[in-house]
This record gives structure tokens, sequence and C-alpha cells, in this order.
């Protein structure tokens, strides 16, 4: 029997659950099909930092909003637990980009981030295991750390079903109907369901979804590395980091072990379901010779594990939150390895662009897909170039 709702989610990853609990909280009956369980694609492997440094003011203004409103704010605004953890974090940049660093945390000091520029030395008082050669300067955000991206998920979903959306896990969307250029609804291997909106956010996935709809999106997947170390007893506190000069990022992870990634390469292209969950072969030495530059106590630490993880990244790197072909059909996709820390605003946005016409909690429209049709790639107002090599 076909059921019918007033919006249906495709996707329950962080980002269909951020936007069906902000469609619930507007009383719209939402469905969230998943095809496998919640936060089996590229969140259960995020690495969950949450950071407010970008190079595009646009996604600086989705975290601060969503750390604002949100992770700092969790058990209040969403209910539930989201595992934010405040360990600060730093922006380490190249000696040649000090200008761009300098312009990036003077855009988002205006927009009211708690962010300002430090020398080494000062790094080294703050954090006096970091080696602080090679750099001159970095960013530092005392609020920011990191988030546990499945626990974000659930927390969002149950607040959204309590506000009375269904969800139906093991259920895939197989085709988007339209009439007269409209959505109606989709077929699923667990039946028909109606609805006039209808929300893309399937990740890794997203492309063949679109295509269901006759949209093509450009949007490759992205699978990406990630190590878990075990933390030296006598490393002492130290922050979530990106680090540009040694091409890495790093943090905590509770209090036994170190999460580290690489920002090159990664690879891209493989099918969304490729089975693949070996890390590329050179990953884990080049990381340790990498870690070992900023940390040299990474020498008395060893592996713990490494998982492997995907997700959708477009030709600028930068999502798409948007309109796109028949009335009623949204994009909130080609998150590019970041999406997660920008989730809880991103959502609410799509959901005022959806009902309202217009986001007001942030300014998404840079993240219009039509700008690949003009070529209007997205460039950060101080750009250090791609963020994934
Ligand atoms: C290894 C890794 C580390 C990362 N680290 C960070 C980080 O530190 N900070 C940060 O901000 N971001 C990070 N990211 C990025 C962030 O985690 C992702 O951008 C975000 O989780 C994507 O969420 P999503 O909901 O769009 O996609 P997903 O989590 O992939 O969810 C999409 C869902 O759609 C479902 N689906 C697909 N097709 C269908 C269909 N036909 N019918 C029904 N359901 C369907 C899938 O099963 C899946 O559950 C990282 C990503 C990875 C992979």
């Amino acid at each position: 029997m076909m059921q019918t709702y007033d919006a249906i989610v495709i996707g329950a990853g962080v980002m269909g659950a951020s936007i069906a609990f902000h469609l619930a909280e507007r009383g719209l009956q939402t469905a969230i099909l998943e095809r496998k369980v919640t936060a089996s694609g590229a969140t259960g492997h995020s690495s969950g930092l949450v950071r407010m440094h970008y190079d595009l003011a646009a996604e600086s203004e989705l975290t601060f909003a969503s750390y604002k409103n949100y992770f700092g704010n969790w058990k209040e605004r969403v209910g539930g637990e989201c595992g934010f953890i405040n360990t600060g974090f730093l922006q380490v940049a190249k000696r040649e980009h000090e200008d761009k660093l300098r312009g990036n945390v003077a855009n988002q000091q205006k927009i009211g981030i708690n962010t300002s520029v430090i020398s080494a030395a000062e790094v080294k008082k703050l954090f006096p295991d970091l080696v602080t050669e090679h750099f001159d300067y970095a960013a530092y955000e005392p609020d920011s750390g990191y988030a546990d991206a499945t626990l974000t998920t659930n927390s969002f979903l149950d607040s959204a079903k309590r506000n009375g959306a269904t969800l139906i896990q093991n259920c895939e969307v197989t085709a988007i109907h339209t009439t007269g250029g409209k959505v109606t609804g989709v077929s699923t291997t667990k039946g028909g369901f109606d609805a006039p909106i209808i929300i893309n956010a399937a990740g890794p996935w997203a492309k063949h979804v679109a295509a269901l709809a006759g949209v093509d999106v450009p949007l490759v997947t992205w699978t990406h590395d990630v190590a878990f170390l075990h933390r030296p007893p006598s490393l002492g506190k130290f922050p979530a980091v990106i680090d540009d000069v040694i091409n890495c990022y790093f943090r905590p992870e509770g209090s036994a072990l170190i999460l580290a990634a690489g920002e090159d390469e990664s690879l891209r292209g493989e099918a969304p379901d490729a089975e693949d969950q070996t890390p590329t072969p050179t990953f884990v030495d080049k990381l340790i010779d990498a870690m070992v530059q900023r940390i040299p106590k990474i020498e008395e630490s060893g592996l713990h594990s490494i998982h492997v993880g995907r997700d959708g990244i477009t030709p600028d790197q930068r999502s798409i939150y948007s309109a796109a072909g028949p009335d009623g059909f949204y994009l909130a996709c080609g998150l590019s390895g970041t999406g997660f820390k920008t989730s809880p605003a991103a959502g609410a946005s799509m959901v005022e662009l959806i009902l309202d016409g217009k986001p007001k909690t942030v300014d998404i429209t840079p993240f219009r897909f039509q700008r690949f049709a003009e070529g209007k790639l997205i460039e950060g107002e101080y750009g250090y170039g791609h963020i994934w090599k």
C-alpha cells in the first residue's frame, strides 16, 4: 500500500538526519528512507572534527552556527548526546600562507568566532609536545574539538521521531516519480511512498539517486584512510590539528588513542559500494613519518587500527545545498569530506530554503547546484587550494 508523507529524506547519515530533525520540528510528516542502517555511510567513519577555520566565510558561518546552536548546546537544542569534546583546534599554516591565514581569521572574527593568529612560540607554550619548527603562525580556536558522528546522527533521528518522523531502514529507493515536472514519490525495496518534497542526502550514492530524478550531479567518491594510534603515556595535552605543513590532521581519541589521517592520497572515483576497505599500501608509513615531525613521541606509539570511509566529493570540494531538477527535488550532498561539522546548521538552512524559499540560519546560496553548469565553482576568499590533494 502506498504511504503518504509531507517529505521524504533519502539517506540516514548525519545530513539526512539533520534535515529530518528540522522538517519534523516544523511539523512535517517526514519519512527517512535508508538503504542499510543509520550512519552506515560516510558518517559512521567520520573523524568528527568540529573546527571553524575554513578559507570560505560561508563554511565558517555554517560551522559557527552549528557549534553555537547545536554542538555546544546539544542536550537543550536536540536532546540526547553528540559526544562533543572541547580540545581546542589549531590550523597550522604554511609560511607562504601567512597572509591568507590572517585574512581568514579576520573574516572568522567578524562572524563572531573565537579565533586568533598565534605564533609558533605561543603554540609551544600551549602544547609543549608539539614541535614548532617549519611554521611561523597558526590559527587557534579554544572552543573547537570533535564530536561523535554516529551519536549525533542517532540523536537527531530520535528527536525527529519524537516529533512524528518515521525512520525506515533496509529500504533502498529504486525510483523517483514525477508528474508535470514535480516530484510525487518514490519506489523502494519496501514499497511505494508519496510526497511532494524529496531530499537527496545519499552521501557517496547521491549521484546515483539524483539520476533517478533525471539530475546529473558532478560528484565522485572520495575514499579516505584513518589511523588510530596508541597514545604514548608520556604525551601531554594536544588539540585537534589540521597541519598543512606536514599534510595531516590529528586529534586525541578519548584518553588512550590518537586519530590521524593524511590530506593527500585519498582515492577518487571508486564505486560507492566497492567493498575495498583496505587502506592504500603507503598510508601508515607516510602518516607516521609525517606525524613524527610534529610529535616526536609518536615514535613511542603503536598502531591500534585503521578504518576506511567514503564520502561524495564535488569538483570544487564544497557541498551542494540546493533545489535541482523537478519541482520539490532537493540536493544536500557532495559534502566533500568535511560535512559533519556543518550538518546541523546546513540542515536548518536547507529546511528554510525548502519551506520558506529562503535560508535564514546561514545563507547557503553559494552552495547552489547551478554553479557547476555556469562554470562558477566556489573559491575561498583567502584560498589555500584544495584541502584534499
Ligand atoms: C573517513 C572520513 C573522515 C571524515 N572526517 C570528517 C571530519 O573530521 N569533520 C567533518 O566535518 N567531516 C568529516 N568527514 C565528512 C563527513 O563525515 C561527511 O561529509 C558526512 O558524514 C556525510 O554525511 P551524509 O549524510 O551526507 O552521507 P552518508 O553518511 O554517507 O549517508 C548517506 C546515506 O544514504 C544512504 N543511501 C544511499 N543510497 C540510498 C538509496 N538509494 N536509498 C536509501 N538510502 C540510500 C546510505 O546507505 C547512507 O547511509 C569525513 C568523512 C570520512 C569518510
